[in-house]
């Protein structure tokens, strides 16, 4: 008999968190295979501690191989942009990446899982590529790291989020964001002032963070929001709200959905997280584009398409750890339907809990640990911590030595030790 062919469809957090976990359930009773069109992880959330706590180009620190752990794992990878895919047919069309003009080809599955993450709209801000700046990848880090050692003058700084186009399907399952992700606009605020303060002390007083709704971050418990931001405008930061998104950045500075504008010389912004333009209208996602899924992570009717991470539509707010959390949940339902997993331990639906370590420069971060965004009503923050900063670069050294596979313990010990600080 042949065993079932499980494809993973790309390979950041999410992706190789899946096929990492299925092994691990699953044993050699799987076959899977992995897409991704480059070969190693980006490791975003470090980006920003990068380039203003170490001055360092994160190109150089925050990629991480992934071809030798799959290997490892006896997991194939390809490296190949995916193209189309068709859940009737049970196939997804790539295209190899490794050289330009190779041949498109076709792969069967059995199951397939989305991690394929999502398109950060840069592209849809007018004037990002002559005015705007952000860290999400490596290439922007270092373009701003760059910025900020050989042209900026000291001018005001603006920080913030462009609206997000959440789809309304999951609205039954998840509130309705305003932004996709604003711990990054909260940590960069922090850490940017700590390096004002450092480089251009006169240029601290003139940084203002602002926000496409009513609360910024609002999915990380609203009473932790209301003290973080006191502790912003204590330290001199300008808050802006319900800016409605943002219309475009000039030289002179930034002007919002709402009317308003503000002078910059620094914009640092976050866009829209949109689905990737290929998934838009096909059977499988909401009225954005993005997958439709139960909380099991599996399509309510294709039941062996499943998804996990940004490109998931209950996955709201976009943040790595809901990766991790869902990608394991993908892999236990795999795994219980060849049989390798009881389905009294499968079907225990993840708890989702915004769980964030922000930096703030000077080698502090903060903890968030709140589910009152899903209803709930944990809400912890620490803010200012050595211990909570030692924390987040300690996950991105266990992750790069244990190659992704953080032990079982790691994230509940950082919980656990960030809570009793
Ligand atoms: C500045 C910043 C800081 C952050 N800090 C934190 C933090 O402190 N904590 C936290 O929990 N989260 C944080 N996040 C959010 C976190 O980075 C994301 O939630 C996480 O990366 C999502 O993982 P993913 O695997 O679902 O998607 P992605 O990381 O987007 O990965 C998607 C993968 O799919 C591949 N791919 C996409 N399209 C195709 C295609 N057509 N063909 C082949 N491959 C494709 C990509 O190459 C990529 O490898 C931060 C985000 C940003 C921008």
């Amino acid at each position: 008999m042949t065993k079932p062919s499980i494809v993973v469809l790309g390979s950041n957090f999410a992706g190789l968190a899946a096929a990492q976990k299925l092994r691990e359930y699953a044993g050699d009773d799987v076959e899977i295979t992995v897409i991704d069109r480059k070969n190693y992880l980006l490791f975003v959330p470090n980006i920003p501690s990068e380039i203003l706590d170490y001055n360092r180009n994160p190109a150089l620190t925050m990629h991480m191989d992934i071809i030798h752990p799959l290997a490892e794992d006896r997991i194939r990878f390809v490296q190949g942009e995916v193209m189309t895919f068709d859940v009737d047919q049970q196939t997804v069309e790539y295209v190899p990446t490794e050289r330009p003009g190779a041949a498109y080809e076709r792969l069967h599955y059995d199951y397939v899982v989305f991690a394929l993450g999502t398109r950060l709209a840069y592209d849809a801000i007018e004037g990002f590529a002559e005015f705007g700046h952000t860290v999400s990848d490596t290439y922007y880090g270092e373009r701003l790291r760059q910025y900020l050692h050989q042209e900026y003058r000291g001018g005001p700084v603006v920080i913030g989020s462009d609206l997000f186009h959440q789809g309304t399907m999951t609205q039954n399952l998840v509130p309705m964001a305003s932004a996709a992700c604003e711990g990054p606009p909260v940590e960069m605020t922090f850490s940017m002032l700590a390096w004002l303060r450092r480089h251009h002390p006169r240029s601290a007083g003139s940084l203002t963070v602002f926000t496409p709704g009513e609360t910024i971050a609002e999915d990380a418990g609203l009473n932790n929001v209301s003290a973080l931001l006191k502790m912003a405008a204590e330290a001199g930061v300008h808050y802006k709200n319900n800016v409605r998104g943002i219309r475009r950045l000039t030289a002179e500075g930034i002007e919002f959905a709402d009317g308003s504008s503000l002078e910059a010389e620094l914009k640092i912004v976050f866009p829209d997280w949109r689905p990737h333009a290929f998934m838009k209208g096909t059977p499988i996602v909401d009225d954005q584009g993005f997958v439709l899924t139960d909380m099991t992570m599996r399509h309510p009717r294709y039941r062996n398409v499943l998804a996990c991470g940004d490109a998931a539509a209950v996955v709201v707010p976009k943040l790595g750890y809901l990766a991790h959390i869902t990608a394991d949940m993908a892999a236990k339902q795999i795994a219980m339907d060849v049989g390798r997993l009881d389905p009294a331990v499968a079907n225990i639906p993840p708890h989702f809990v915004v769980n964030c370590l922000g930096d703030m420069g000077d080698k502090r971060a903060f903890f968030i640990n709140s589910d009152t965004w899903y209803g709930g009503t944990l809400e912890q923050l620490r803010a200012g911590s050595r211990v909570a900063y030692f924390l987040k670069m300690q996950y991105k050294d266990l992750f790069f030595r244990y190659k992704g596979k953080v032990p079982e313990w790691g994230i509940p010990v950082a919980n656990f030790i960030a809570s009793e600080l």
